[in-house]
């Protein structure tokens, strides 16, 4: 272990007090040593003949090879969505439709240990977060978008529905099954039929997922999952026989998919970056707000695309509140992913952590204070120990910038219009969240805020019934809620 403590300022000592390791069992989890594609319901090996490996981001170790797949091989996926489109789902009745998504559910449900260990090796995210959220919200979708399945003429009265035909759906690393689970559901609950990229750093839910649909029996061609890098992506985009792209990743990869699908006549969603604010009221519940500054930043390694990875805190708080802030740094547990006390799990991917790391770097070079607990780091692995900047100027890049990771930048405002000036200062426009006791003012702030989500005295709650989605750099289109479907849908 090395000790990378960072102390510039001082907050008082916690009390040491050293939890007994408490690991959740890996051996529920067995992976193959190599996974194919998954195809027409079948696994097959890519055409491409390149696979690579996926290791877990907290002990470097491999965890298995994963296959590349090339044009040819997404030429194929989308050629057995499209039969399965045709030649059965579409036309299916509705309510059988909702039969699969039900047992897609239910299964999701009773593998959820399994599948939160494996999110967990993959990914690096604390277990107590792919079990208690990942995992609940996955299945919750999956029950949802059930519902809805033969319903989709009263949810969209007098408009009649159609679907559009095959998806492409690309996904990132941070919410690897969730983000599965928000794609998937609403799509095969309007009656397409996907083809989905997992990110290639977290591959193995949505390969052990391939089971789930076997398991449920859903025809095969219905799901196709091809893993690959970018350039996997990007064939699955240039594709003209796909009819919509889902996709939720970086702003700069959002863009040159809209460049490349500008007059196609392709659907599209963009679910990209974000730079919350997260708005501190000095009239605000102060203990309570302290752990939603904390859930909003470290939760997922701050590896959230609405993290409230920007603290505006009315001045008059400032000093108590960043006070308690430090003092409750000490006591959250980085290390182990599987051990059920820890609270920031490992860094996603070596090149995730240098990017955090330099932009941490400026931060400091620019004149922003940082501080970082004392903290033991394991030696091997991708780690970050959580970050506080005070003393940000608004031009900062840490204040600009999607870290993706667990650094935190604290400014200041004293007046609600100031504070609303400063929250919207970003080319971004996810989410942000507001703590004050005051309703009107939780109204009023609403009304101003230019974020798809705004989060009254909580933050980072999701909701299968709630729709979730940008303004400007963060994107367009809604996932969740009645909103979801409708991007899968065309009308009359
Ligand atoms: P990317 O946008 O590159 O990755 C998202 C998904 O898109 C992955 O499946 C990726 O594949 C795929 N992809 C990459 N290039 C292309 C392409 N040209 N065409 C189609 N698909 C493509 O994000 P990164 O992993 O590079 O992360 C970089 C930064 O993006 C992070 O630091 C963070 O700031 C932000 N980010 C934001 C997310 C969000 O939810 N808003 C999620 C993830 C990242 P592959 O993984 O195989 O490269």
């Amino acid at each position: 272990m090395t000790d990378v403590a960072k102390r510039k300022d001082v907050a008082p000592a916690p009390l040491e007090w050293e939890y007994a390791p408490a690991p959740e069992a890996r051996d529920i989890v067995r992976f193959e040593e190599r996974y194919g594609l998954f195809v027409a319901g079948e696994h097959v090996d890519p055409k491409s003949g390149q696979w690579f490996a996926t290791i877990s981001p907290a002990s470097e170790e491999l965890l298995a090879e994963v296959a590349l797949a090339g044009p040819e091989d997404v030429d194929l996926a989308v050629g057995a969505a499209r039969e399965a489109y045709e030649n059965g789902w579409s036309g299916l009745r509705p309510s059988e439709r909702a039969k699969y998504l039900f047992r897609i559910a239910r299964i999701l449900q009773e593998r959820s240990r399994e599948l939160a260990v494996a999110e967990s090796l993959d990914g690096g995210k604390p277990i107590k977060e792919s079990r208690d959220v990942d995992l609940p919200l996955a299945a919750a979708h999956f029950f949802y978008y059930a519902g809805w399945a033969d319903k989709l003429e009263y949810a969209f009265p007098n408009r009649r529905p159609r679907p559009l035909g095959v998806a492409g759906q690309i996904i990132p690393w941070n919410f690897p099954l969730l983000m599965l689970a928000w794609k998937i559901a609403p799509a095969l609950a309007a009656g397409n039929t996907v083809v989905l990229k997992p990110a290639e750093t977290t591959p193995l839910t949505a390969l052990l997922f391939t089971d789930v649909c076997r398991q449920a029996e859903l025809p095969p061609g219905v799901v196709n999952i091809v893993t690959g890098d970018g350039s996997t992506g990007a064939h699955l985009v240039k594709h003209p026989g796909v009819n919509k792209i889902a996709f939720t990743g970086s702003t700069e990869v959002g863009k040159a998919i809209q460049r490349e699908l500008a007059g196609t006549g392709t659907h599209l969603t963009l679910e990209l970056g974000g730079k919350a604010a997260n708005i501190v009221f000095d009239d605000c519940a102060l203990d309570q707000a302290i752990e939603g500054i904390v859930n909003g930043i470290y939760f997922n390694q701050g590896h959230v695309c609405c993290a409230g990875s920007r603290l505006l805190v009315q001045e008059s708080i400032y000093e108590p509140l960043v006070s308690k802030l430090k003092r409750r740094l000490t006591t959250l547990r980085v290390g182990d992913p599987l051990d059920k006390n820890t609270d920031v799990g490992a860094v996603n991917s070596k090149a995730q952590l240098e990017r955090i790391r330099e932009l941490v770097a400026s931060g400091e070079e620019e004149g922003a204070e940082i501080y970082q607990p004392p903290c033991r780091l394991p030696e091997k692995g991708y780690w970050f120990v959580p970050t506080v900047f005070t003393n940000v100027a608004q031009s900062y890049r840490i204040a600009q910038e999607e870290i993706f990771g667990p650094v935190l930048s604290v400014l200041t405002f004293r007046t609600p219009e100031e504070a609303v000036e400063k929250a919207n200062n970003t080319a971004y426009g996810l989410s942000a969240g507001v703590w004050t006791e005051k309703g009107s003012r939780i109204l009023w702030m609403t009304e101003r805020l230019r974020a798809g989500v705004v989060w009254a005295n909580t933050f980072n709650r999701f909701d299968p019934t709630s729709p979730f989605g940008g303004y400007k750099e963060s994107g367009f289109g809604r996932e969740g809620g009645r909103h979801g479907l409708e991007a899968y849908l065309t009308f009359d």
